[in-house]
Parts: structure tokens; sequence; C-alpha cells
């Protein structure tokens, strides 16, 4: 007991590139993978290596399966997308840990950063994230929407620019038209939205609105959005896309 050894691995948003040396040495080591069967999927099979794909919304159980699998002395990998800290695989585990028992707290526990997606996107238009953000998960499945609503509310408030993931999903089509909505109450409406699809990805595709023209269906769920704060804007290049870029200093309004 306590010999077992569990890495949480971020995989970075897109293609093998984008995996960092230190998450492909873990994949490398591990005896048995687990994780959300999309993201498995970019994992490059290897001779001997287990895999156990579970679906999406069974964080809990898949934690729960890959701790006691490390406890019974195996080293284990789960897999995220992105990074494993960011609304994904490591905060899942940990709850696992704090919940289950003792033994799992004796685990050797390796959590490996990933790109996370709203870093992904940044980087493809410019600077947005050049100043204060927030990042928000748009999805109610674990918190009231009210409390997102809120949270829309002061962020914009706060001067803050935004990453939101998880931005719709078909059981809830009309709630980002409403978060749009209680941004422009808050916001100008040539504050830039940024909609990064599939960064990283074959299938990727980045657009850039005004908020004023920033509708719900330009999103999906492989789609981060970044909401500029009041000082984002756009430079503008001859034959190229627009940078979209956050000045270091902020108003002192
Ligand atoms: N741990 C992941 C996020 C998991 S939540 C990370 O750090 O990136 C899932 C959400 O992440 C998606 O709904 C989408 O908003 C975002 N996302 C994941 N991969 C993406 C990609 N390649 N391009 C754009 N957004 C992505």
């Amino acid at each position: 007991m306590g010999k077992g050894k569990l890495f949480i691995v971020g995989l970075g948003p897109g293609e093998a590139r984008y995996l960092t040396p230190e998450a492909s040495e873990a994949l490398a080591q591990a005896e048995a993978l687990y994780g959300y069967q999309p993201y498995l999927e970019r994992v490059p099979v290897r001779v001997g290596q287990a895999r156990n794909p579970s679906d999406n919304r069974e964080e809990l159980t898949r934690a729960g399966a890959a701790l006691a699998h490390a406890a019974a002395g195996a080293t284990v990998a789960m897999v995220s997308g992105g990074d494993p800290g960011v609304f994904a695989m490591a905060a899942a585990v940990i709850e696992a840990i704090e919940a289950g028992p003792a033994e799992w707290r004796a685990l050797d526990l390796v959590i490996v950063p990933g790109i996370t997606a709203m870093l992904a996107v940044a980087a493809k238009c410019g600077a947005p994230l050049g100043h204060d953000f927030c990042a928000i998960s748009l999805s109610d499945n674990l918190k009231p929407w009210e409390v997102i609503e809120k949270r829309l509310r002061l962020a914009a408030q706060a001067g803050f620019a935004m990453a939101f993931y998880n931005p719709v999903s078909k059981a809830r089509p009309h709630q980002l038209d409403t978060a749009f909505d209680i941004l422009r109450a808050e916001l100008p409406a040539s504050v830039p939205v940024i909609f990064g699809r599939a960064v990283g990805r074959p299938d990727e595709r980045m657009r850039v609105v005004p908020l004023a023209n920033a509708r719900g269906h330009m999103a999906d769920m492989a789609t981060c959005i970044i909401v500029g704060s009041p000082e984002t804007r756009l430079v503008e290049r001859p034959g190229l896309p627009a940078l979209v870029y956050t000045p270091r200093r902020a108003g002192d309004d």
C-alpha cells in the first residue's frame, strides 16, 4: 500500500503538439488510462496499457475507479482535455480523496498541467487576456443558473475580461443569449467577443464580433468564448486578421 501512483494529465486543447513533454512521460509510464472517451482517443494506443473510457458527467465514479486502481499498487493516469485543474478532473479526484478511504490520501498524486482552452484561443487572436481576467463555466450542472448570472454581472462591472467554458448544450439552448443580454446591459456594445472553436484541431474556427452582434448560435460545446473588458480593442492590419488585445494598463475610474 502507498506505492500506487496517480497522474492527472492535461492533454492540451487538441493535437499532440500541444502535449507537454511532462505529460508524454506520464502517459508512457501508466499501466492504465482513465478518462472521458473522446480525450482517451487522443492518446496513442500502447501495448499492455489498459484503457478505461467513461461517459461525460461520470467524473466522480471515474475518479473513484482510478483511485482504487492506484491504491491497489498500479501506476494510473487520468486524462483531461486542456488543463486538468480547469473545470476538469483534478478537482473531481481531490473531491473523491476528501470523501474516500484514508489509503487514498497516501497515494503518490501528480497533477500534470496542460494548455487550457482560453490560453490557446487568446494566443490565436492576440492578447485579449493581457490584463485582469476571470474564467466562468456557463454550465448549470454543478451550480444554479442564478449564480452564473450574478457572476457575469459582477465580473463585467469589475472590468474583467472573461473566458467562458461550456458555453452551450442541447439542454440549455437559450442561456448563452441570456448571458450576452446581461453583458450588454453592463458593457459597451463595441467590446470584442471572440469565439474560438476546436482550437488546435483540424476543424478550428475563430470569429470575432462586437458584443452588440454576439449571439448564442455562434458557439457550441467545443467553443471557448472570450469577452473583452471595456479596454479591449482591435488593432487592424492590412490583409491580416485584426489583433485583439487588452492593454496592460487599466483606466483609473
Ligand atoms: N479542462 C479543459 C476544459 C474542460 S470544460 C481546459 O482546460 O481547456 C470543456 C470546455 O472547454 C468546452 O465546452 C469549451 O468551452 C472548452 N474547450 C475545450 N477544448 C477546446 C478547444 N480545443 N477549443 C475551444 N474550446 C475548448
